[in-house]
């Protein structure tokens, strides 16, 4: 229990990363959220109410389900996934969006404003405005609309106001940028709700802890499951969100290792990948210090991964932290990695995951064959509906190989 009590600190540090640069005028807002969050997360009524959502509207626990055809054709780690893609609208971001709308409610707040990549965290805050009978407004870059065009319908169908960004790379970070404008126009009757344990302090932590849920549920799972705890635990690394949740729930466990995968892309050629960790070096992004990748001219560089949440030129400033002080592994696995684990996932366990997920089950079907007797725990974050017509008329259906 020791690690989450103590960390971020007060002021949002996760050693040297995290902490909150603002624009002035949103600085009297984030104290408000600030110290609305430290008051109503600790209430007994805020968690009741949070506990009665995540079982009768949102379908949790979510299984872990082990993955048995793989495991034996690979002949090694046994692998074990959290199904988060079974929680309601298909991937784990249902669970921050869920705690920051039951947070807004409490606050009085009328409208969830956001921006999206994949359009997953719009479809989950789309969700969860409809359910609290709240507005919601959605930022998301031209690219992420074309490419993820049944998001864009799902988030119109639950009565989100869908605003299409067009400058710059058009894509996730630019969606940022616009949201946060938007933002500053509206934080009265407004909660900015953020995708990923980014942003300034308090959001890393905020949306870790509404994730905490995954590594919870994991552990005790694991446990009766197999009467011990996995060796190895893995998730996809954007921003971060689905894998501090799951970390989460292990972080105190010293024979545990903590494994994140950031996305490759194509190669480590900077533009080529998304891998800020494992390429990046420090800097400031979207108002928090953490690992950037950066241009010649130290602007975040462009990024490009097959798995559109996982394409962001920053990460989560507590991953950043975990890599310093070396208690999470971060490595990365390309493109091709991700797609035969997406083949390999469909057709021997009858689970189509998300082209993010993916990117952990493309670890773990490396590390499998090196690790006999051992087990491996990973998240599968989201489902891969949103990807097929994507994947299958961009690759084909993976027999080829
Ligand atoms: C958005 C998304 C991710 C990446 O977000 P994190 O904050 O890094 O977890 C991963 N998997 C799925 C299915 C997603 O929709």
């Amino acid at each position: 229990m020791g690690y989450l009590k103590t960390t971020p600190n007060r002021d949002g540090y996760f050693g040297e990363y995290g902490g909150a640069m603002l624009p002035p005028p949103l600085e009297p807002h984030f104290k408000e959220i600030r110290e609305a969050y430290e008051r109503i997360s600790k209430s007994a009524d805020f968690i009741a109410e949070l506990r009665l959502i995540r079982k009768h509207f949102q379908g949790r626990p979510t299984p872990i389900s082990y993955l048995k055809n793989m495991s034996g054709r690979l002949g090694g780690a046994q692998i074990y996934a959290k199904r988060e893609d079974l929680n309601h609208t298909g991937a784990h971001k249902l669970n921050h969006c869920m705690g920051e709308g039951l947070l807004a409610k409490f606050m009085g707040k009328k409208k969830l404003m956001a921006e999206t990549g994949a359009g997953q965290h719009g479809v989950a805050l789309a969700t969860a405005a409809a359910y609290f009978g709240m507005e919601c407004e959605i930022h998301m870059g031209e690219i992420d609309i074309a490419k993820e065009a049944p998001n864009v319908t799902r988030m119109k169908l639950l009565g989100a106001t869908v605003v299409p960004v067009g400058f710059g790379g058009r894509s996730l970070k630019e969606a940022v940028d616009s949201a946060f404008g938007s933002y500053i126009e509206q934080a009265d009757k407004a909660l900015f709700a953020i995708g990923s344990v980014v942003g300034p302090h308090p959001f890393p932590m905020i949306v870790r802890d509404f994730q905490h849920i995954v590594g919870v549920e994991s552990r005790e799972q694991f446990l009766e499951m197999t009467g011990d705890l996995p060796d190895m635990v893995a998730a996809c690394v954007g921003g971060g969100s689905n894998a501090m949740g799951l970390f989460s729930g292990f972080i105190d466990d010293e024979g545990v290792s903590l494994h994140g995968v950031e996305p490759l892309g194509t190669s480590s050629k900077l533009g080529d990948h998304a891998a800020t960790i494992t390429y990046g070096e420090d800097g400031d992004i979207h108002g928090f210090h953490t690992l950037v990748l950066k241009d010649e001219n130290g602007e975040p560089a462009p990024v490009h991964t097959i798995a559109s949440g996982l394409d962001y030129p920053g990460v989560g400033p507590e991953h950043a932290y975990l890599h310093k002080i070396g208690k999470v592994n971060y490595t990365a696995a390309d493109d091709k990695e991700a797609l035969a684990a997406f083949y390999a996932s469909s057709r021997e366990e009858g689970i189509i995951p998300a082209l993010e997920s993916a990117h952990a089950l493309a670890f773990a079907m490396r590390e499998a064959p090196k690790n006999p007797g051992k087990s491996i725990l990973i998240n599968m974050s989201g489902r891969g509906d949103k990807d097929i017509d994507y994947v299958t008329e961009t690759f084909g259906f993976g027999d080829e190989s």
